[in-house]
């Protein structure tokens, strides 16, 4: 292999790896579908705040385009489409492919749950005329981001009798909103001396809910008195029905366009149902396949898996074991055979606090959807490192079908580090590399994607499926 007859400026083309910007790789007509995509994904992102939510969201729409409640031993053909819930908190969508699952399926598994505030099990209090509710983060927040903005409570409470309430209060532009203070600078001397990560502590992140007392008696508490009477005549229950509730504090705000140019999508959530979504809609868009697909919409990424609803419970092995079954195959041999897109968001550069980064080996916003070899931290502890044979299969789909994509790592080697579902799926002795959305501000109230990234998304995970 000669680079005779070539100028340096062709040879640097020839032989330089180089990451473009979406413009240049996308024509005007496909950002216009890219742009047209995200409304819909803008209005997934409004309607489902928590795991719960998106799950239902997602029930709602798969039926509408012919998806059918998995029936275990029942025998499924090429074309059928189906979806397994677990506990109302994570889903699996299969679309079984023209040979089955003889020779391995294909997943892409995305996380539904994002980081927020749960209530505690015990969270009503009064002090100063002042009702509240306490709360315990979920998830890796910065504290410090989550006072002095308007929160909506998500969430379902679960009775004795049996009943269960699902609450949604705060999205409704005429719904109260509910807040958690800070002080004023005015005395926050003291407070501005404390270490960013306890500028606000965990248990300042009290909820204001209340403030009237129910009648002018001496009696104490009578602000709480009035919540609860509130609550008991809108839903019948009292303080003891917390105990067996599930309720989660979320941003009330809703996913807007950012930047004068409408390039951006500022949103609560996008980590990680901004892969969540692009999964969904390639295996609602995917016809029949070669293999039988799976999209996986998991809970419980935020808190490391753990949980029955998370990917280091059974629910995904168990499921193709029953796939497998149905079809005379043995489970352990399908996953074997079998591939997955774990689908997570990365870190985008953020030029603001560029020292964090390593510029040539760090995502960017619009180069695409981002392929991250491996996770983890202190010397890739705690990662799923995907092969190099993994990692050549799947560019050469992405290249193959002009996709945008880039490399990236999460930051400086020894800066940090995260982890994702994909040591998990790989426990399965199944193939698998992270592709995700770049997003900044991650794990923010308000985090920012860029929408050319979440249609290279779409695009990588639907040729994923069928090549
Ligand atoms: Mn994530
Ligand atoms: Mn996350």
């Amino acid at each position: 292999m000669e680079n005779t007859n070539m100028d340096t400026k062709e040879l640097k083309t020839k032989l330089f790896y180089e990451q473009k910007h979406a413009v240049k790789k996308m024509s005007e007509s496909e950002i216009a579908r890219a742009d047209e995509f995200c409304e819909g994904y803008k209005k997934f992102l409004d309607n489902g705040k928590t795991e719960r939510e998106v799950v239902r969201e997602v029930i709602t729409e798969a039926e509408n385009r012919g998806f059918v409640l998995f029936e275990q031993d029942k025998k499924y053909n090429p074309g059928d489409k189906i979806f397994y819930v677990n506990r109302g908190k994570s889903v699996i969508l299969a679309v079984i492919g023209e040979k089955g699952c003889s020779e391995g399926v294909k997943i892409a598994a995305a996380h539904i749950d994002s980081p927020r505030l749960d209530l505690k099990p015990n969270p009503m209090y009064e002090d100063t005329e002042i009702a509240y509710m306490k709360t315990h983060y979920y998830g890796g927040i910065r504290k410090y981001q989550w006072p002095v903005m308007p929160l909506a409570m998500h969430g379902v409470i679960c009775k004795t009798d049996g009943t269960q309430i699902t609450v949604c209060i705060g999205e409704d532009d005429r719904d109260p909103k509910f807040c958690i203070s800070d002080l004023l600078p005015h005395l926050a001397a003291k407070q501005s001396d404390r270490k960013l990560s306890e500028g606000i502590r965990g248990e300042e992140l009290n909820v204001i809910i209340g403030s009237r007392p129910i009648d002018d008696s001496d009696e104490s508490e009578l602000v709480k008195l009035n919540i609860l009477n509130i609550l008991f005549e809108k839903y019948g229950i009292t303080e003891s029905d917390f105990l067996s509730a599930e309720i989660e504090m979320v941003p009330a705000f809703k996913a807007s366009d950012i930047g004068f140019d409408r390039s951006l999508i500022g949103s609560y959530g996008h980590d990680d149902r901004v892969c969540a979504y692009p999964a969904f809609m390639a295996a609602l868009d995917v016809g029949v396949p070669e293999k039988t697909v799976l999209t996986v919409l998991t809970d419980k990424e935020e808190t490391g898996s753990d949980g029955n609803t998370g990917l280091n419970s059974s629910y995904l092995k168990f499921f193709i074991c029953d796939l497998a079954k149905s079809e005379g195959l043995d489970g352990w041999r399908v996953m074997s055979k079998s591939e997955c897109l774990s689908a997570d968001v990365n870190s985008a550069y953020d030029p603001t606090f560029a020292d964090v980064f390593e510029k040539k080996n760090s995502s960017l916003l619009n180069r695409g959807v981002v392929i991250t070899k491996y996770t983890g931290a202190r010397g890739k502890a705690g990662t799923s490192d995907a092969s190099a044979e993994f990692m050549g299969k799947i560019r050469s789909i992405l290249d193959a079908n002009d996709i945008v994509w880039q490399t990236g790592e999460l930051g400086k080697v020894d800066e940090g580090g995260g982890g994702t579902v994909a040591k998990y799926i790989a426990s399965l002795n199944i193939d698998v590399v992270d592709l995700g959305v770049p997003v900044i501000s991650m794990h923010a109230p308000y985090e920012i994607i860029a929408k050319t990234d979440i249609w290279a998304a779409y695009r990588a995970f639907y040729q994923f499926f069928i090549a």
